[in-house]
């Protein structure tokens, strides 16, 4: 495989309007130290997300972003996959949530699609992919996942999306009753983060 392309500039677009997800990529210290912009601040449009996986989702974002915007961007696809749901809702979780973005609902969705199944598996877990885009087309991607289970009810008030219905394996409680260190230290999202800042964002020393 070739070595991977890294970021040479300072000045990074994240390609979302989603606010929680802003918040937790702008809190990782290896972005934190770039100039951050994101969709809103530049009057970027989100771009239909066509794509057949996380992976190719977040690389249409990022292409998009860096081509209108003319500088390196960050695309995130992110959701919960519910493995007796047969990976559902997936790349499909923030269209659960309607136009309106109600995640109660959603979450009560997948509570409901769950019981109708009669499976006792609860198995489930989070994927993010990320991928970092030139504005000369070339795009590089990462993916990663945690592992967990889907609570009977929601529970904490927390974070964001589909958190208060996820247990992540190892932690007593869901991802809304976390505190964001917490989650930011076992997360898809921040795995994904860290493969990012080891193969693709600048070595500190170069910032
Ligand atoms: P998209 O990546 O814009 O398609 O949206 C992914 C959706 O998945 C978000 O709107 C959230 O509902 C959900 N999601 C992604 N990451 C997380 C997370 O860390 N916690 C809770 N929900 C998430």
């Amino acid at each position: 495989m070739p070595p991977r392309r890294r970021l040479r500039c300072e000045r990074l677009i994240l390609a979302s309007a989603n606010a929680g997800k802003l918040a937790e990529l702008e809190a990782f210290p290896p972005l934190a130290a770039l100039q951050l912009t994101n969709l809103a601040d530049m009057r970027l449009p989100s771009p239909p997300e066509d794509g057949a996986d996380f992976t190719a989702n977040a690389a249409i974002k990022a292409l998009a972003a860096a081509r209108l915007g003319g500088l390196p961007a960050l695309g995130d696809d992110s959701g919960l996959e519910v493995e007796a749901l047969g990976g559902r809702p997936g790349i499909f979780s923030a269209r659960w949530a309607g136009a309106e973005q109600n995640f109660t609902a959603a979450m009560e969705r997948v509570l409901r699609e769950l019981r109708a199944t009669g499976d006792d598996n609860r198995k489930a877990r989070f994927v993010c992919a990320l991928a970092l885009a030139w504005p000369d087309g070339h795009c590089e991607t990462l993916c990663a996942c945690v592992a967990g289970e889907i609570l009977p009810q929601p529970r904490g008030e927390g974070g964001f999306g589909y958190d208060a219905i996820f247990r992540p394996d190892g932690s007593s409680g869901s991802f809304a009753e976390m505190s964001p260190q917490q989650k930011q230290a076992i997360s898809h999202r921040s795995r994904a983060l860290e493969l990012l800042a080891r193969d693709c964002l600048p070595a500190p020393a170069h910032i």
